[in-house]
């Protein structure tokens, strides 16, 4: 597949923009631990793929580095107004929605070695196995955010073409996929 075509697919898989960043340009901040640590979420300690059990953030930025290129896209969604909590959850499901779907599509197209990350956390389980003490039930599908991993997405953004905030009564979320090798042509 061509950048184009990866980029239109993307559009038709429900993305609101995509664009490709190399992943030596991704500012990465350690310090974005501590907002989790806050636990303004409520998901802090309780999912296998948020602080602290996704791993030290030392160890995640360093993952990320392996990589060559990231392919950013965001998903925006119209809120009633700005405590519409049910359009925020249910534009957080779609985002969830299209990030598994981006891993299918595109496996052929950027090989097996790839990260996905996504937006507040993996969402796959209604509950994730952390808070019954169990193994994580879908460790390949298993989604940690790009918070998580300290990505600047708010620098993130502008680099991929995009806005980080998309205008009153509406919230944005944001997906990457990391791979290695060349930018397709
Ligand atoms: S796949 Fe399920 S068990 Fe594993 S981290 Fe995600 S929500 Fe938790």
């Amino acid at each position: 597949m061509t950048q184009q075509e990866i980029l239109e697919k993307l559009r038709e898989m429900g993305a609101y923009k995509a664009g490709f960043v190399p992943v030596n340009k991704i500012v990465f901040e350690p310090e974005f631990r501590k907002m989790c640590e806050s636990n303004a979420c409520g998901m802090y300690g309780r999912s296998w793929m948020c602080p602290p059990h996704v791993g030290p953030v030392e160890e995640l930025i360093a993952k990320a580095k392996a990589y060559d290129w990231a392919l950013v896209y965001q998903v925006v969604g119209e809120l009633e107004d700005s405590y519409d909590f049910e359009g925020m959850m249910e534009t957080g499901k779609l985002m969830n929605e299209l990030t598994q779907a981006v891993r299918e599509v595109f496996r052929e197209t950027f090989g097996e070695d790839t990260l996905h990350l996504g937006a507040g956390g993996c969402r796959l389980c209604p509950v994730c196995a952390k808070q019954t003490e169990e193994p994580c039930r879908f460790p390949d599908k298993a989604l940690a955010s790009l918070e998580a991993y300290g990505v600047a997405v708010s620098q993130l953004a502008p680099m991929a073409g995009m806005k980080y905030i998309n205008g009153p009564d509406t919230v944005t979320y944001f997906g990457a996929v990391l791979f290695h090798g060349d930018l397709p042509d």
